[in-house]
């Protein structure tokens, strides 16, 4: 078995994820990295809202990821474990999102007052 199916095996085992798929057939996406994570990540919550248990209707846009740590760039089964599935309402409501916008409403402004 390849490490990489018997490393999913076991993330599933350890999530309580029953299927017989392999990880391409169980997101639907391709090419491994951190889009395909955060699929799973949605899987696992069962496409609902960590935060105010909504649940995400089919053809809506996709729940956001959260991840509690940004650091790394290359990210691993083992990350998920620092991610959550979260509605995008409740991530517009997060502490350090709306932090973040502030500041990038800084920034533009800043822009803005330079090219007057
Ligand atoms: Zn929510």
């Amino acid at each position: 078995m390849k490490k990489q199916t018997k490393d999913f095996k076991e993330w599933c085992i350890k999530n309580n994820i029953e299927t017989d798929l392999n990880i391409t057939y169980l997101t639907k996406i391709k090419y491994g990295g951190r889009d395909r994570l955060r699929e799973l990540v949605r899987i696992r919550d069962k496409h609902t809202c960590t935060k105010c248990k909504i649940k995400w209707v089919e053809g809506d846009r996709r729940f956001d990821v959260h991840q509690k740590i940004k650091t790394k760039d290359c990210l691993t089964l083992n990350d998920t474990d620092d991610m959550f599935t979260i509605c995008h309402f409740c991530n517009f409501n997060l502490k350090e999102n709306l932090d973040a916008m502030k500041n990038a409403i800084r920034k533009d402004k800043k822009v803005k007052n330079l090219s007057t």
